[in-house]
């Protein structure tokens, strides 16, 4: 607002100095010459005040920018523990019963080690072997590699 009073003042300046019809004369000439000045300056400083206050509205959109990226940034890391702690604790692994097929001990493994040709140590003897199709469930539901394989 303040530049527009800026603007006004010497506009008001201008009109006071065509009103007393001294244009001519030399000192009319100068306030003239002054007026103007004072015109190129109030315009000048609109100018800077407008891309001043552009610039401010930009640094101040960047810094809200700025504490959305933050506060992601640290809900981001919020959310990796919690997937953590749910990967340590609130997803229930499945654990499924092995006739290791060497100490004919019964042990235990994740359910999704076995079945997928993937090796596993017996924690009993310390063989390690791999639970395939040719494994099946007993009637206790462990595991137990088939007859048929047995007897080879
Ligand atoms: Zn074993």
């Amino acid at each position: 607002m303040e530049k527009k009073d800026l603007q006004a003042k010497v506009a008001f300046l201008k009109g006071l100095a065509e009103g007393m019809e001294i244009e001519d004369s030399k000192q009319g000439r100068l306030l003239r010459g002054i007026l103007d000045a004072l015109e190129d300056f109030a315009s000048r400083i609109n100018e800077l005040d407008q891309a001043h206050r552009e610039l401010e509205e930009y640094i101040e959109e960047m810094d809200e920018d700025l504490s959305a990226l933050e506060d992601n940034i640290y809900d981001g890391e919020d959310e990796d523990e919690d997937e953590d702690e749910d990967e340590d604790g609130d997803e229930e692994k499945q654990f499924v019963g092995v006739k290791c097929p060497h100490c004919h001990q019964t042990v235990y493994f994740e359910e999704e080690l076995v079945g997928e040709g993937e090796e596993v140590t017996c924690p009993n003897c310390g063989v390690e072997f791999v639970v395939d199709e040719n494994w099946d469930y007993d009637e206790e539901g462990t595991l137990v590699r088939s007859k048929k394989e047995q007897d080879q």
